[in-house]
């Protein structure tokens, strides 16, 4: 039996099982083989994420083998690859052929499955979730039949099915290949700045506005804020040196952070004036690269995160509820809340569902308290229809989940349609998604 452990350390399972198929005939056995035995089945990508949503003692799924470029159609703009192929390999990959994905988050770990499975996202007011790139998907059901989902293809026009799977949290069954729209590779200049908090939080709906992709960081019992703006330029990219990329990546985002998180463990009463330091230390810097490099940069410093998706306009005013929540209550806080914005869409389980949103992530370093914190935020945000990332802590639960999500039967509808038995619930999914519906 292996172990399987997640990114952060925090969670781990020794399933019963370990399969690590490579195609959809590979997964239609295992299911069927599970079936036959009774036992349940999670999907698993990269382990990203925070929340148990893959943990199993019984059988796990590894999709990493399903990781090809199967079909590349440049005048329509559409790429099919293997579910698990991870972000990185896929960007390369478009790129060689002169494409990109039009967004990313903030990391390119992740597979391409498991990300769209909990509704991942970057920032820009004009671009959705990943799942909103996928076009269609082919998916192992719970009685490991497979089933082509896209906008037509399950009887009643609307494509209710392809809506739910798009962000079905391995709930519905195994994606093994994704159809994605894709676009014309680009250049980004990335251009990191440290700015008063105040002037950004006033300035963030112009500063939205005005640029392809605009977050911030704002660093708790400081009053600086990292800003990240990244827009497009002509010309060709100019990725830095081997040398210039281990300082910035390395050195100051990996080892400098450490040691001052560790600090920061050790010695609580010296968070806010470690904050105060980090932020101002942070300064200016630009880079100009292929789009994927400039979204994606190295995370290895190990932190536990909640992140929470409310109506665009709330956004500012829960931020800084949470910062003076913080200081109110002395929280041990040594990792910046981060601020980003996505298009609302129509995807069942999106956080966006059916509102454009900014999203409001909190972190803290692993080892240090988190959950009196987390607690403390999602009662505060609650108050704004908050909505949690799915692959990110929350306490919520399926009946609150259920009032937040006005199509939240539907998705019930297609889940007891594709896994009519529990054949892919846990005991996580129990509790934010409820039992399949009879
Ligand atoms: C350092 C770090 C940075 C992050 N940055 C961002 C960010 O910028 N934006 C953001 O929104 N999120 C971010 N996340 C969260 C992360 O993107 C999500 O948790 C994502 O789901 C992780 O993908 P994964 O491949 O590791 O999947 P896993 O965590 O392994 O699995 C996630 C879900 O996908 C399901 N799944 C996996 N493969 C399949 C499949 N083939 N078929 C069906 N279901 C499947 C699993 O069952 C599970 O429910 C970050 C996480 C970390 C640790």
């Amino acid at each position: 039996m292996a172990s399987w452990r997640n990114w952060s350390g925090e969670l781990s399972c020794t399933p019963e099982r370990l399969a690590r198929p490579s195609g959809t005939e590979g997964v239609v056995t295992a299911v069927r083989q599970a079936a036959a035995e009774g036992r349940r089945v999670r999907p698993v990508g990269s382990g990203h994420s925070f929340t148990p949503l893959a943990v199993t003692d019984e059988v796990m799924l590894d999709l990493s083998a399903c990781d090809r470029i199967l079909h590349v159609d440049r005048e329509r703009h559409r790429v099919r690859v293997g579910a698990g192929i991870r972000l990185r390999d896929l960007a390369e990959a478009l790129a060689s052929r002169g494409l990109a994905m039009e967004n990313l988050g903030d990391i390119d770990r992740q597979t391409l499955a498991g990300a769209t499975a909990t509704g991942t996202h970057g920032t820009g007011p004009d671009f959705g979730n990943l799942s909103t790139q996928i076009r269609s998907l082919r998916l192992v059901d719970g009685l490991g039949q497979i089933h082509d989902l896209g906008p037509d293809t399950d009887g009643d026009g609307g494509g209710e099915q392809l809506l739910a799977a798009r962000i079905g949290l391995g709930a519905l069954g195994v994606v093994t290949e994704i159809e994605l729209e894709v676009v014309d590779a680009f250049v980004l200049r990335g251009h990191d700045n440290t700015e008063p908090l105040t002037r950004v939080m006033d300035e963030f709906e112009q500063r939205v506005a005005a640029h392809r992709h605009f977050e911030f960081y704002a660093f708790p019992y400081s009053d600086r804020a990292l800003t990240r703006t990244n827009d497009p330029v002509d010309g060709p990219p100019r990725p830095p040196g081997p040398l210039a990329s281990w300082l910035t990546e390395r050195l100051l985002t990996t080892y400098a952070l450490e040691g001052i998180s560790r600090i920061g463990r050790r010695v609580p009463s010296a968070i806010p004036r470690l904050n105060r330091f980090v932020a101002r230390a942070a300064g200016e810097h630009v880079r100009v690269d292929a789009s994927h490099r400039v979204f994606a940069s190295a995370r290895d410093v190990r932190f536990t995160e909640m992140e929470l998706s409310v109506p665009r306009a709330a956004g500012m005013e829960l931020l800084g509820e949470i910062l003076d929540l913080i200081e109110r209550e002395r929280f041990p806080v040594n990792f910046p809340i981060e601020v980003r914005t996505a298009a609302g869409d129509d995807n069942l389980l999106s956080p966006a569902h059916g509102r454009d949103a900014t999203y409001i992530a909190v972190h803290n370093f692993v080892g240090l308290p988190y959950r009196e914190y987390f607690d403390a935020v999602w009662e505060l945000a609650r108050r704004h229809d908050a909505r949690p990332h799915w692959g990110k802590r929350h306490p919520a639960t399926a009946a609150d989940l259920q009032a937040l999500y006005p199509r939240w039967d539907d998705f019930a509808r297609v889940r007891s349609e594709l896994d009519p038995e529990g054949r892919f619930a846990n005991d996580h999914l129990d509790r934010v998604l409820g039992p399949v519906a009879g």
